[in-house]
């Protein structure tokens, strides 16, 4: 089919053999790419049960049709996998420039199997495919090794890597690309980091075949055109994800102290403005994007180089730890993606240790005699390096806030905050129901990119527990994470309002099908209740339990920021999740029906 590479690539680490396969068009036609893809060959191949740190679970790296062409921001590349974080479905987007590679080099997807004796890095280059000893370059840092492969093969090779949080299996461990761009969450670089693949390094010069040529241009050269003419480019361009940083402060929902409040005394110290005139030195962008949300920045300070902070690493390890310093935040951002962990899950496991700590829980015996209070820099960046290497409180720290909370008791689970096992990203949400909903039921944990709904809380009523809302939040995650699918950035709709409608001919003209919107939101709905599938298989019991929220948002009014808005009754929750059951066809305890799964054309894989 057009608008793809056409082949998928397995590479058995244990074996060493490495095959190809056309993409099936069946696959391409129901699934489409990206994420899409990775839904469908983890729920087909990794076997029910399978330990997602053993020699059965695959990582799933796919690119989509949009991926590689001149439509912008066509440069996102989709990692699935069993989530070593949560034990059910992980699916991590990154950006830079390693997708498009994959579609010169002819390649939809690489399924790594297996597990190697010794470390290896993946050399692509075309249809020349070679697995190559890693030694020296094991215990290393992801820029360390980037830097080495971009000498050693030249700057048209793209690297993704794993660091040495990946090779220690933190649960949260990152893969990094393009020295700041990262696939983030679900512990994608661990289970890369078992297999014993320390990177990939990628090159290809082949075409992509498009069904119509002339449209294709035509319908890219509009695309381009709608996001040049938004009004809101500028100040995108400008500052980037952090724009959203003291709106978030305003509006009650910037996570502080571990999340018992949503707005920070100091947050004006990490605002945007004063984060681009102190420490921004340049923009940067995917491949192909026209507004580039990338801040590369420099500290003094700390005599450091880093591409970020972003929002969601301000929000995170920045006032969720007490800390106003935006050179800090720089630098605890550069520790973490040179070792390869996720700041949000990192940010967030910090802050509940230093609540742990504030409380009397934990002591200077459980902490190195470290001071632990919230606001210690020092002790931020020391915690980070001892994550990675799973040293003292870091080895706790490297499971997840919510099996570290489980081991140490004494109440913590109710501060701890996550769903699923997966730590909350950048939103306080004790005022904001939709938001709180879409982090509740997102399928890979909480994370908010699936479904942004903090919006709608504030247009239609912040503790409104309301039909409409739920369905905003469905029709969210049926639609927005399509772009995950695509191969591509839905920065460009979320942030500069260009109008969906100017990708259908885009899609048309790349892959010769017709599909409208209803069309391609079907699809979402069918990768969703996969995903939902797989989260039951894999998982004894699951089910309404899983999708409770930290118990922080109901049960206690924030300290600071907004507080009227808030639900404060478990029946509310659950009222939440009648609903949203109700609305996704599913049963009450938010298992998708035989029916449901046979009107989205899913009978034959499940069964
Ligand atoms: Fe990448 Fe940001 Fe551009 Fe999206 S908006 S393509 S994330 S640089």
């Amino acid at each position: 089919m057009n608008g793809y590479g056409g082949s998928i690539l397995r590479i058995n680490l244990t074996t060493a053999k490495i095959s190809k396969e056309s993409t099936p068009t069946n696959v391409m036609r129901d699934f489409i790419g990206g994420r899409g893809f990775g839904a469908y060959y983890l729920f087909k191949e990794v076997p029910k049960g399978a330990d997602p740190l053993g020699t059965e679970n695959k990582l799933i790296i796919s690119s989509g049709p949009m991926s590689g062409l001149m439509i912008p921001g066509a440069g996102k590349c989709d990692f699935t996998t069993k989530s070593p974080l949560t034990g059910g479905y992980a699916s991590a987007s990154m950006g830079g420039h390693f997708t498009a590679e994959m579609k010169y080099a002819g390649l939809d997807s690489i399924i790594l199997e297996g597990i190697s004796s010794k470390p290896v890095y993946l050399f692509i280059d075309n249809d020349k495919i070679e697995l190559r000893d890693a030694n020296e370059l094991w215990g290393k840092g992801t820029i360390t090794v980037e830097k080495h492969f971009k000498e050693v093969f030249g700057e048209e090779f793209q690297v993704a890597v794993i660091g040495p949080g990946g090779e220690n299996l933190v649960s949260y461990a990152c893969i990094n690309h393009d020295f700041g761009r990262q696939a983030g969450r679900g512990g994608v670089g661990a289970v890369m980091g078992v297999k014993k693949l320390k990177a990939i390094v990628i090159h290809g010069t082949k075409s992509i075949s498009v069904a119509d040529n002339k449209t294709y241009r035509q319908a890219g050269k509009a695309l381009y055109k709608a996001c040049k003419e938004a009004s809101f480019l500028p100040e995108w361009t400008r500052y980037g994800t952090t724009v959203v940083t003291s709106w978030c402060d305003e509006v009650g929902a910037l996570p502080t102290r571990n999340f018992s409040a949503g707005s920070f005394e100091d947050g004006k110290n990490l605002y945007a403005p004063v984060m681009r005139e102190k420490i921004v030195i340049t923009d940067k962008g995917c491949f192909g994007c026209p507004s580039p949300c990338g801040k590369y920045s420099r500290s003094k300070k700390y005599g450091s180089n880093v591409e970020g902070p972003e929002y969601e690493t301000i929000g995170l390890m920045g006032s969720n730890l007490g800390i106003s310093d935006i050179e800090a935040v720089a630098q605890a951002n550069l520790l973490a993606d040179d070792l390869g962990i996720d700041t949000i899950s990192a940010g967030n496991a910090i802050g509940w240790a230093m609540e742990c700590y504030e409380k009397g829980i934990f002591t200077k015996d459980d902490t190195d005699g470290v001071d632990l209070k919230f606001g210690n820099v020092e002790a931020t960046f020391d915690l980070i390096g001892k994550i990675a290497r799973k040293e003292g409180l870091g080895a706790l720290l490297a499971e997840g806030v919510k099996k570290a909370s489980r081991k140490i008791g004494k109440g913590t689970e109710k501060f701890a905050i996550h769903v699923k096992g997966m730590e909350q990203s950048a939103y306080a949400t004790h005022n904001a129901t939709a938001m709180l909903l879409a982090y509740m039921t997102c399928d890979v944990g909480a994370h908010h990119n699936r479904s942004w709904a903090i919006t709608y809380d504030l247009q239609v009523g912040r503790d409104l527990v309301v039909p409409e809302k739920v369905a905003r939040v469905i029709w969210l995650q049926n639609f927005r994470p399509m772009f995950d699918v695509f191969g591509g950035c839905r920065l460009q709709w979320v942030e500069l309002g260009i109008d969906r409608d100017l990708y259908i001919p885009a899609l048309e003209a790349i892959t010769g099908v017709h599909r409208t919107w209803e069309d391609f939101e079907k699809v979402g709905e069918r990768i969703w209740n996969l995903t939902r599938l797989f989260w039951a298989r894999e998982n004894e019991g699951f089910g309404r339990n899983w999708d409770m929220p930290a118990p922080r948002f109901y049960e206690e009014a924030p300290k600071s920021g907004a507080t009227k808005g808030q639900i404060t009754k478990l029946e509310d929750v659950n009222l939440l999740l009648d609903m949203y059951y109700e609305q996704r066809g599913w049963t009450s305890d938010g298992l998708p029906t035989h029916e449901r799964l046979s009107e989205l054309n899913l009978s034959d894989l499940v069964v």
